[in-house]
């Protein structure tokens, strides 16, 4: 296992290296090709890799064909990754033995708190953000209780967790107040997302981590996971998410459309390339070009300030409990 991070920190030094990990749960959304673009473009012209991973740890959430899907919306696109795609649901040994390390460091702690405990004590209105630490002191039961296994958390200690975003110097966040002790493996035996994403993060040497902007809200939790384990974190880019003219997050059903809603208005992959620039600033709308045109034209700011968008008002949340896999 310490073998297996050492050669993913090792494998960070040694040039570029990103990923895109789409959850099988249904067709890439119009927000997800762009960020799809975004990384591809930014990996390309570092002239570094970018990795597919597939997170399908939950698998009542997995749709059957949606990863076939996946893939075959980016290569039509031609977003093309460096070797096979890698599934979640095969490494789940090496997840396993990365929470009995963390287990025997007693950086663990079992809780029994369901769902509706916390529900029933949290605040009114919005759902409870950090963990109250209700089972930190409780004698560690780690076996059934009433048939009933409990959830493991991790025991974060005080102080700020930090982490490099991409073109400002640091984000910082609170760890007990804002992040809290998060569930790595849940009641039902299921890996949590925060836990397996750290743990791929650094195992596979991945130097920048792109994706939408609404998981800036998870990365001090999993930060927390690299901080357990030893490791530092890489750079994150969290990228704008598709807005409407009004300044809005697109509806589910606006951005669901996916490839097949642009393919029903008549667009071939270079129509699709186009607009997905165009709405990154780019290119000037109407343009259709491939992806390989649009990487060997692209300039430097352009791309930079595609990245940044206007998206400094959401900077600094928080963790927030219960995002999984
Ligand atoms: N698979 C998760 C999602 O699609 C997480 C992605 C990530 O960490 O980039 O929302």
């Amino acid at each position: 296992m310490r073998g297996l991070l050492a050669a993913g920190l090792e494998r960070r030094e040694r040039g570029y290296r990103g990923r895109f990990a789409p959850s099988p749960t249904g067709p890439l959304h119009r927000g997800n090709l762009r960020t799809a673009l975004l990384g591809w473009l930014v990996a390309r012209r570092r002239r570094g890799e970018w990795l597919l991973r597939i997170d399908d740890l939950d698998a009542p959430r997995n749709r059957p064909g949606a990863e076939e899907a996946i893939l075959a919306d980016l290569r039509w696109l031609g977003l093309t990754w460096d070797g096979p795609p890698i599934r979640q649901s095969t490494r789940r040994g090496i997840y396993a033995s990365v929470l009995s390390a963390l287990r025997r460091a007693g950086a663990l702690y079992p809780c029994r708190c369901s769902r509706r405990l916390l529900a029933d004590i949290s605040a009114p209105h919005g759902a409870l953000a950090v963990y109250p630490g209700l089972c930190r002191t409780a004698p560690p039961q780690w076996g059934p209780v009433e048939g009933r296994l409990p959830s493991w958390r991790l025991r974060l200690g005080p102080g700020s967790l930090a982490w490099p975003e991409h073109g400002r110097l640091a984000v910082s966040v609170d760890g007990p107040r804002q992040v809290g002790d998060v569930v790595l493996r849940r009641a039902d035996g299921l890996v949590a997302y925060h836990l397996a994403t750290a743990v791929d993060e650094l195992a596979l040497g991945i130097e920048e981590v792109l994706r939408g902007e609404d998981l800036r809200a998870s990365t001090g939790a999993q930060v927390a996971v690299m901080a357990a384990l030893g490791a530092s974190p890489p750079r994150y880019a969290h990228v704008p998410l598709w807005r409407d003219a009004s300044g809005q997050r697109l509806s589910k059903r606006e951005g669901a459309e996916g490839l097949a809603g642009y393919r029903a208005r008549g667009l071939d992959a270079a129509g699709v390339i186009g607009e997905l620039a165009a709405s990154l600033d780019l290119v000037p709308s109407g343009t259709r070009l491939s992806a390989a045109d649009l990487l060997a034209g692209l300039e430097a700011d352009r791309l930079e300030g595609a990245l940044r968008g206007t998206d400094a008002r959401t900077l600094g949340t928080g963790g927030r409990e219960g995002r999984q896999a």
